[in-house]
């Protein structure tokens, strides 16, 4: 589904017409409109606003149900601050707000680097996954984990 498909029927799931839409979000019936007809995507702040009125995911609202992570370091995109931005502003679906913005990666490290920067979390890893991983076999883990990232895995 696409943010457009996603937006029609949040409106009709709520019963309300585009300019009752366009009142909850504080733009113009002609901005929902235009989303609807899939001509413009709605700004990030908006976005925003959608997923709190609306009680919907960002994920949902970019027409992505499944959990996503960052295709560079695998952290899970939730919120909107999560995700990274394309050149033109939209959220993108594939890279989080530190590895992506603005169509460009903001670091340069290799796969190894990055191993090294997620191994950082690993006590917050191990707690929250209930496992007990070294500093080695963490490395390995991630390592194997980031190969199958779409950053990782051309190369
Ligand atoms: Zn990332």
């Amino acid at each position: 589904m696409d943010t457009k498909e996603v937006l029609v029927g949040l409106r009709k799931e709520h019963g309300l017409t585009q300019d009752g839409m366009a009142e909850r979000l504080f733009v113009t019936r002609q901005a929902v409109s235009r989303w609807e007809t899939g001509e413009t995507v709605p700004n990030t702040e908006t976005l925003k606003l959608i997923s709190r009125q609306f009680e919907i995911s960002i994920n949902e609202l970019l027409g992505q149900p499944q959990d996503l992570v960052c295709q560079s370091c695998a952290m899970p995109l939730a919120i909107a601050d999560d995700f990274g931005t394309e050149a033109d502003e939209r959220l993108s679906v594939e890279y989080c707000s530190h590895c992506y913005k603005d169509g460009s990666f903001t670091h340069n490290r290799t796969i190894d680097e990055m191993v090294e920067s997620n191994l950082r979390f690993l006590d917050e890893f191990n707690a929250q996954s209930g496992t007990n991983f070294s500093e080695d076999e963490a490395r390995l883990v991630l390592k194997a984990h980031l190969t199958t990232l779409k950053r990782w895995a051309a190369q």
